[in-house]
């Protein structure tokens, strides 16, 4: 029997509340008692996505919010700049042409994020551009985008800004409504600690006027009949009622922390895997670093998807190779929603054995001990939260 350990940037572990949540009888969704807390996770996703407008839940994975986006905001022919830079910009791109918009990309290296000039420029050269398309945490590259700088030069025009926060939601901060970002779409398996199954989307005013008139095909995804039952915190189509129970649990968690010192940890538990990965003499991918998952470029002669089926095979440590062409170059550790500081240190101590093993040159514990002096100097009021005991297996602190 080993004790399984899950740091991958989504699926992320459930906390044991919301595990518990999960098990208890449905109930059903036409009722008092799930519309009232229905309009309580209403409030509690408008605290996280930091936005007064409504927050629209559907059954999908996250992509399906990135569909709902485009259905909903594009007609057949508009043009939209889609930043790229890694796998997930690349389904903007994909999603986009699917729906018959003309797809301008703006090029990004993998590992880089995207220069705001470069979308100050393409919004110049395209003045009828009808939406920017991003991704906050480009979770296959590991690296941020500036999202407030952008939002401000794309604020002082006609097109919307539309942002993938499906892993950065919670990890990297995003003012969503002061920073002016006009969509904003995550997911349930990251930050928000649940298993898959949810997505989110919020509009702002300018979007909502883009939905109304969007000629793009649509029924699941109408954001349109979202807010009509929102204003009686109902859903048009039977909610995903035992995911929305565990959600509110979640939510529970995330606002009794704080949203700020929520993101607080995830910063610091980013900081001291960095500080980790250079004492191990390893280089990070990310030029710009996301708060919700490192990305470390493989040491000389190492395959990483060797390294991670080894982790995972021998110490039962679920990390995350490279996606597309990044594959064999890059392994990934995440640090969002329940991942905490011991977790890290076990895959941190599994990457450091199994890589002397795979025939890099590191001494173990050089990583163990940068992350310790790191999590060491944190000041009391920054620590994670005490919570109540984690069962065994259950990703405990
Ligand atoms: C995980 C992730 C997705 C994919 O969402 P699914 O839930 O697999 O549909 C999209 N974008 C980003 C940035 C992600 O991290």
């Amino acid at each position: 029997m080993q004790k399984h350990y899950l740091l991958t940037p989504g699926p992320t572990p459930l906390p044991p509340q919301v595990q518990e949540a999960l098990g208890r009888p449905i109930i059903h969704h036409r009722t008092a008692e799930y519309r009232t807390l229905f309009k309580r996770v209403q409030q509690g996703l408008q605290a996280v996505v930091a936005t007064s407008q409504p927050v629209v839940v559907f059954t999908s994975s996250g992509t399906g919010a990135m569909e709902g986006a485009v259905c909903n905001l594009l007609s057949p022919g508009d043009r939209a700049l889609v930043i790229l830079g890694g796998k997930f910009a690349e389904r903007w791109r994909d999603v986009c042409a699917a729906y018959g918009a003309q797809v301008i990309p703006i090029p990004v290296a993998y590992g880089e994020a995207v220069d705001p000039e470069q979308v100050r420029q393409a919004l110049k050269q395209h003045p009828d551009a009808k939406a920017v398309f991003s991704t906050l945490c480009e979770t296959s590259t590991g690296v941020v985008n500036d999202l407030q700088t952008i939002a401000s030069i794309v604020r002082a025009t006609n097109a919307v800004l539309v942002v993938d926060a499906i892993s950065g939601l919670l990890a990297d901060p995003c003012q969503t409504e002061a920073w002016g970002i006009d969509a904003l779409v995550s997911g349930s398996q990251k930050g928000l600690m649940l298993p898959p199954g949810l997505a989110f989307i919020s509009l702002s005013p300018k979007a909502w006027a883009l939905a109304e008139q969007a000629k793009n095909p649509r029924y699941y995804f109408d954001l349109r009949a979202y807010k009509k039952s929102l204003a009686d915190d109902d859903t048009p189509y039977t909610s995903s009622v035992s995911l929305v129970v565990a959600l509110d649990e979640a939510l529970k968690l995330i606002l009794a922390e704080g949203v700020e010192a929520f993101l607080a940890r995830s910063a610091l538990l980013a900081n001291a895997t960095r500080a980790a990965i250079h004492a191990m003499g390893l280089q990070l991918f990310a030029k710009r670093p996301s708060n919700g998952v490192t990305a470390v470029s493989a040491p000389d002669g190492v395959d990483t998807k060797k390294l991670v089926k080894q982790i995972q095979d021998r110490y039962q440590v679920t990390l995350a190779g490279g996606q597309g062409e990044m594959a064999g170059k890059v392994f990934r550790i995440a640090h969002m929603g329940y991942i905490g500081a011991f977790d890290l240190l076990v895959a941190l101590a599994c990457v450091e054995l199994s890589l002397v093993e795979l025939g890099a040159s590191l001494s173990p514990g050089q990583g163990l001990k940068a992350f310790q002096s790191m999590i060491g100097r944190v000041p009391a009021q920054a620590q994670p939260a005490s919570r109540a005991s984690a069962p065994v297996g259950a990703g405990a602190r």
